[in-house]
């Protein structure tokens, strides 16, 4: 374990600083863990799908640890590219289970694939979701099905957009209990006051008592 474990966050390819440096500090004042931009790195050739026009998301999460970055606690790709795993049409984003990388794609989020183009509210509103959800896999959590809990499962945007800015209290305990055997400060009191950008309802955590 780092002294100063830290979250690091890697653009994958051409990513619009602007919104990198917003994520970054939506999640650095969301998580426990301080967050940092590092350097950028060009999309693997090998890793792009020709007929599919995609992504494979699990080979991205391989070059991301392959390569260099040893410090960080955890990584987490960025990309402007579309993201596929072979059993699914598209992912919005890939974590290690319990592992080091993950990664997550603007594409879909920002109206790529056709739809209605997000405002860059909107937009920074789901790709907070989105990585929260994909760090949640990277600390052991699975797919959860309490209602609008981050770690629901989500195949469209109407689904992402449902959800909660938060975990589930369930969700909660299992990070409490996983940062404290990391000997890391608990983030549960910071996640259950999550409040994205576009948070329309009151989050999962909003009607318990905040601790001192
Ligand atoms: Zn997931
Ligand atoms: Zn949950």
């Amino acid at each position: 374990m780092a002294k100063h474990p830290f979250l690091g966050l890697v653009a994958l390819g051409p990513v619009d600083p602007a919104i990198l440096r917003k994520l970054c500090a939506t999640l650095d004042r969301l998580l426990l863990l301080p967050v940092r931009v590092l350097d950028p790195k060009p999309l693997p050739r090998q890793s792009y799908h020709i007929t599919r026009r995609q992504y494979h998301a699990a080979q991205l999460l391989e070059f991301l640890i392959d390569d260099g970055e040893t410090e960080a606690f955890r990584i987490l790709g960025v990309t402007a590219k579309d993201l596929f795993i072979p059993i699914l049409t598209f992912v919005f984003g890939e974590a290690q289970l319990n592992g080091k990388a993950a990664i997550i794609s603007l594409f879909r989020p920002r109206g790529d694939d056709g739809g209605p183009p997000a405002s860059k509210r909107v937009l920074l509103g789901r790709l907070v979701k989105l990585s929260l959800h994909e760090l949640g896999h990277t600390f052991g959590l699975g797919h959860c099905r309490e209602d609008g809990c981050l770690m629901e499962f989500s195949s469209s945007l109407e689904e992402l957009d449902r959800k909660n800015p938060a975990f589930c209290r369930y969700c909660r305990i299992f990070l409490n209990d996983y940062f404290r055997n990391q000997g890391l400060l608990p983030p549960l009191k910071r996640y259950a006051e999550i409040h994205a950008p576009n948070a329309s309802t009151p989050t999962a955590g909003s009607s318990h008592k905040r601790r001192p």
